[in-house]
């Protein structure tokens, strides 16, 4: 698992051990903890390895999650050419490994690949709408450029590759100063801080709870040979970043008030999944739903000394 020690990827480390998997985690630490792997450190199953994806590994496995990258905007802006070299790099010595190794690789695509999308919902056909120059593009174009060698690998030396695109992801164990949308409203909402809406907040995204994700995830990886993806996963539900504002407030119970900030460059204008791929190859499809999820990740946050 590469990236084992970040946000989803603490959340399939948990869920493999307890099912019985050793896990190898591999992580440079950038936005991701060792506090994170706290309950799996001591067990047998579990090894840490401190490293960077963007030199080559050797370790012996046969499925191998990656999903090392720094996820939001924030974190993958603040050095975006060390996230294009995570992304790009990472991938070549991912699919180095899975070669030499003869392992299952699946990798942690994103959205983002859609960009600022013309075609609504989007369904994995669309070839999307990315300005290759922009502030996103080192990690839109990474992850786009290691979905290409992915198919390149596969193509080229028969490897067992899967590819999900991951659409907005939240719950507990996100860090606090994470930057995305969902755990600053919870934070500020707790902190009784304002709430920082960027644009008019009419802007859309879908959100989707961890632990279906997850679950997506492992169905993906254990899917039949041929199914390489690309494939959504996601929550169709689709919100604008004004109603998730309320919504928080609403669970939260806080007086917090909202501030207005200028919509970022390139931000995308509206996101939501078509999952019918998933719902037919993999059964699946998402459980819980937004208000149901942040009661819970409101919780995990209560929890924290903020
Ligand atoms: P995260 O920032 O919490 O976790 C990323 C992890 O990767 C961190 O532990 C970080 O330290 C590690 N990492 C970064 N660069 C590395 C490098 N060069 N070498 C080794 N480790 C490195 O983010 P997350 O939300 O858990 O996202 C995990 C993956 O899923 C990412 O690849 C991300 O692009 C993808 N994804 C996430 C979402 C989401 O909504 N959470 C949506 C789309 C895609
Ligand atoms: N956003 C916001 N306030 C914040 C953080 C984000 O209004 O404090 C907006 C952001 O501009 C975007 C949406 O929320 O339109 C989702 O942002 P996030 O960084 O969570 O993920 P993205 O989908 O943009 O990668």
């Amino acid at each position: 698992m590469t990236g084992g020690a970040g946000f989803l990827g603490s959340h399939l480390c948990r869920r493999l051990v307890a099912e019985g998997n050793h896990v190898i985690c591999v992580d440079n630490l950038y936005t991701g903890s060792r506090a994170n792997l706290s309950e799996l450190l001591e067990s047998p199953r579990f090894k840490f390895i401190e490293h960077d994806i963007v030199e080559p590994l050797n370790v012996d496995v046969n499925q191998i999650f990656n999903l090392a990258c720094p996820a939001s905007p924030v974190h993958y802006q603040y050095d975006p050419i060390k996230t294009a070299k995570t992304s790009v790099y990472g991938a070549i010595n991912m699919l180095n490994l899975a070669k030499e190794k003869n392992a299952r690789i699946l990798q942690a695509s994103t959205s983002e690949v859609y960009g600022d999308p013309e075609v609504h919902p989007q369904t994995e056909t669309y070839r999307g709408s990315v300005n290759p120059i922009g502030i996103r593009a080192c990690y839109d174009e990474g992850k786009r450029m290691a979905e290409t060698l992915f198919f390149d690998y596969f193509r080229q030396f028969g490897l067992k590759i899967k590819v999900v695109r991951i659409f907005n992801t939240y719950g507990p164990h996100m860090h606090p100063n994470d930057g995305r949308v969902v755990s600053n409203f919870i934070v500020q909402a707790l902190r009784g801080d304002s709430i920082t809406v960027y644009g008019d907040g009419t802007q859309t995204r879908s959100f989707c709870y961890v632990d279906d994700l997850i679950e997506g995830m492992i169905r993906m990886m254990n899917s039949r040979d041929e199914f390489t993806g690309p494939v959504n996963l996601g929550n169709p539900g689709e919100f604008t970043m004004l109603e998730l504002a309320e919504k928080v407030l609403r669970i939260t119970k806080s007086n917090s008030k909202l501030t207005f900030a200028p919509l970022p460059m390139d931000d995308p204008v509206k996101r939501k999944p078509d999952i019918s791929l998933a719902r037919k190859e993999l059964g699946w499809e998402p459980k819980v739903n937004l208000d149901e999820g942040l009661v819970k990740t409101v919780e995990y946050f209560k929890g924290l000394n903020l």
